[in-house]
């Protein structure tokens, strides 16, 4: 199926129209014409290659949502005109132990990314979601719960995973006191998860800029991680801290505001950390762990608890023309809290 997406063709260019082949419908196949598709901090940060991953041309976008168009032979459990939704990941193994609990992420052999990743069958390089089209296999389509505003859902299927499953691995309910560092694409996700869950949370930001914005998402208070008054007087005081920061930076301001058993999960920063000291760690038995985005099981229960308790994130809607000038006001933190691409303003090739 020929189709047409918006592509990084080099480390700096601006993103530009790029004509691609989706592969002819295999057995276990579904085919999707996309809707939505949020922007992702990561998906700037593969235009750029600043993970020394990327090829070029490459088709950026894994906040994917859609409706079916068409189903191959064996697909049981979707039918076309069904809204669906694909996240950061298209395949894996399928037989390894993480696998096997629905932890494909952690699949043994490696995921394959949405983008940025290679077919398991013919080794060509996968494309993302900012295109019109999208051929993925079954086990890897989600289905859109009845009642979630589709023109609104596509940042959970990244920013809303990744921040949900560390929040499920670490037990977070009502009682929990939850720090979440950088209030953006995923950090305001963060916040409405763990308060939907019923935790205090509070927001770790550079400035009070979004003061007002912290206390509207849920949030308890706000900050300002510069304040060193407002920092020694939260010492000990989180369970859990989701660091976003998308960039190398110092963890040893938030080490201390856990408390005795606490733990920091990266979820931004992919690559070197600054230096730091261990004395909070071991004083205190903190850890400091990682976390990649989440299962297809637990992205399917993030998006049905999200229906239920009616989360969404806050969006701001772009044409596809308009998303290198997206990806400069993500890069400033000018986006609240995440840019979503209406599909619609993408023209199919006239000979589609
Ligand atoms: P985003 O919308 O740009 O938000 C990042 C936030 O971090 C900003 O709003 C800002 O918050 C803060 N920040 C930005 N630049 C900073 C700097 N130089 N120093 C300190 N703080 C800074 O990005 P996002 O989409 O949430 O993604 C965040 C990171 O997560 C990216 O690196 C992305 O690649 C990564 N990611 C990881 C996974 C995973 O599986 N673990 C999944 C998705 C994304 P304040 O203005 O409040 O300070
Ligand atoms: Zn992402």
């Amino acid at each position: 199926m020929k189709t047409i997406g918006y592509a990084a063709y080099d480390t700096t260019s601006p993103l530009a129209p790029f004509e691609f082949e989706r592969r002819d419908l295999r057995g276990n196949d579904v085919a999707m014409e996309i809707l939505y598709c949020g922007v992702c901090h990561s998906d700037l940060h593969t235009a750029r290659n600043d993970w020394g991953w990327s090829y070029y041309p490459i088709v950026p976008g894994h906040e994917i949502v859609g409706r079916v168009t068409a189903v191959g032979s064996d697909v049981t459990r979707y039918q076309v005109g069904d809204h669906v939704a694909v996240g950061c990941m298209v395949d894996s193994c399928q037989h390894c132990d993480q696998c096997d609990k629905g932890e494909e992420q952690l699949c043994r052999e490696g995921n394959t990314g949405t983008y940025a990743g290679a077919d398991r069958i013919t080794g060509e390089h996968t494309h993302g979601g900012y295109s019109k089209n999208l051929v993925v296999r079954e086990e890897f389509c989600l289905r859109m719960p009845a009642g979630l505003d589709l023109s609104m859902a596509a940042p959970l299927l990244c920013a809303g995973i990744t921040t949900y499953s560390p929040l499920r691995t670490w037990n977070v309910g009502p009682g929990s006191r939850v720090g979440v560092v950088g209030l953006g694409g995923l950090g305001h996700m963060a916040v409405k998860l763990a308060v939907g869950m019923g935790a205090e949370v509070t927001v770790l930001s550079r400035s009070n800029d979004k003061g007002a914005d912290a206390l509207a998402l849920g949030a308890s208070r706000l900050l300002v991680s510069s304040d060193a008054d407002a920092m020694a007087a939260a010492g000990s005081a989180f369970d859990l801290i989701i660091d976003t920061v998308p960039v190398k930076h110092a963890l040893e301001p938030y080490l201390p505001l856990l408390d005795v058993d606490g733990t920091l999960v990266i979820v931004g920063q992919v690559g070197p950390m600054a230096e730091f000291n261990t004395v909070p760690l071991l004083l205190g038995r903190r850890r400091v762990a990682g976390s990649p985005i989440g299962g297809i099981r637990e992205t399917q229960e993030m998006l049905d608890f999200c229906a239920e308790k009616n989360i969404l994130p806050d969006c701001e809607m772009i044409r596809m023309d308009q998303i290198n000038d997206a990806f400069e006001r993500m890069e400033r933190a000018d986006v609240r809290y995440r840019f979503v691409i209406d599909m619609a303003t993408l023209a199919v090739p006239a000979a589609a």
